[in-house]
């Protein structure tokens, strides 16, 4: 793999989803080569289909777990950034099945075909592996507060845990070249509401003229970090040989309450402030749910390793999303 220049060549699992999308254009963009594969469970057609004309990109339209074609993808590409993944709270209070067997599975596969070929792989993680610890900022090393066995929310965090502890076993037992990015809360253009994300949610009510639904008392805090900001700390930490073996938190800091934010889109959009009801979680997603009252990262290793920083502020995104749902209207 060539870090100098930028020209190699990546394979994106789940690359045609709303990060990986993004991802792809901007390694295009930098003169790499870029292979994506997605099943287009979650994906869309739609977030690749102005690249599928670009003589560095190719699409292959496959499950993760397909074993000849990973291996083939695995031996023609540099490096691996994976991102498929069943994400959404929606879609895991739903479905676990779909969860748990997606992302266990998919990641064995992916790194049973890395490992072939000695590939190195960025893995996506994400802050739900922290759980409902609620002493903010979460460093990389802290320890993880889950719920039982019996409330589905927790099995996507052991689910992206399992993910981990695999790389981390594959790099300690073969040497693999494995790097985990811990993902927090990342908005933009083309992410979907339909798998429980808030932003696209709530500015598509606004859009719409309808209340927006704030889940339990809105007191609840998160940071939303720009994709393209994500997408800038990835290729930061592939090209970053000092981060192979380690575990990087990536997200924004601005942390903000959900009725704070639904003020703002509603602001924003031209809505009267009052537009937002109450919805006790019991009936947004299931009965005794559990949220995490507080998420924050702590985002000091991957600043001492890569030098990355967010950069883009949340009004900024806000209004970056409502014009992309505007023009989608
Ligand atoms: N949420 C909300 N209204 C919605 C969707 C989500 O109030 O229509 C809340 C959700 O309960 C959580 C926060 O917004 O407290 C962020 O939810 P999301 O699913 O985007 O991400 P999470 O951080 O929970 O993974």
């Amino acid at each position: 793999m060539d870090e100098q220049t930028h020209t190699y060549h990546t394979l994106i699992t789940g690359g045609a989803g709303f990060i990986g999308s993004h991802l792809a254009e901007a390694l295009l963009a930098r003169g790499g080569t870029v292979t994506v594969i997605d099943d287009l469970s979650t994906g869309r057609f739609g977030n690749i289909a102005p690249l599928t004309d670009h003589p560095r990109f190719r699409f292959a339209i496959d499950t993760i777990t397909h074993a000849l074609v990973m291996d083939r993808l695995a031996s023609e590409c540099d490096v691996i950034i994976h991102l498929a993944a069943a994400v959404g709270v929606e879609l895991i209070v739903h479905d676990p099945v779909r969860t748990i067997e997606t992302n266990v599975l998919g990641s064995h596969s992916v790194y049973q075909a890395a490992a072939r070929y000695r590939r190195k792989v960025l893995i996506a993680s994400t802050s739900e592996v922290y759980g409902k610890g609620v002493r903010v900022p979460f460093a990389e090393d802290d320890d993880r507060l889950l719920g039982p066995t019996t409330k589905a929310r927790w099995s996507y965090s052991d689910s992206k845990a399992i993910d981990e502890f695999l790389a981390f076993a594959h790099h300690k037992q073969h040497g693999l070249p494995v790097v985990i990015a811990r993902l927090f809360n990342t908005v933009g253009p083309r992410q979907s509401g339909q798998y429980g994300m808030v932003i696209p949610r709530l500015v598509a009510q606004a859009l719409a003229g309808k209340p927006l639904t704030v889940y339990g008392d809105g007191q609840q805090t998160r940071c939303f970090c720009n994709v393209r900001d994500v997408v800038a700390a990835l290729i930061g930490l592939v090209e970053s040989p000092e981060a192979v073996g380690e575990v990087f938190n990536v997200g924004s800091t601005d942390e903000v309450s959900i009725f704070a934010l639904a003020q703002r889109i509603l602001a924003l959009t031209g809505r009267s402030p009052e537009d937002i009801t109450l919805i006790p979680y019991a009936e947004a997603y299931e009965p005794g749910f559990e949220d995490m009252q507080r998420r924050v990262p702590d985002i000091t290793k991957i600043r001492q390793t890569t030098g990355w920083a967010p950069g883009i502020p949340l009004d900024e995104t806000l209004q970056q999303v409502i014009a992309d749902q505007r023009a989608r209207l």
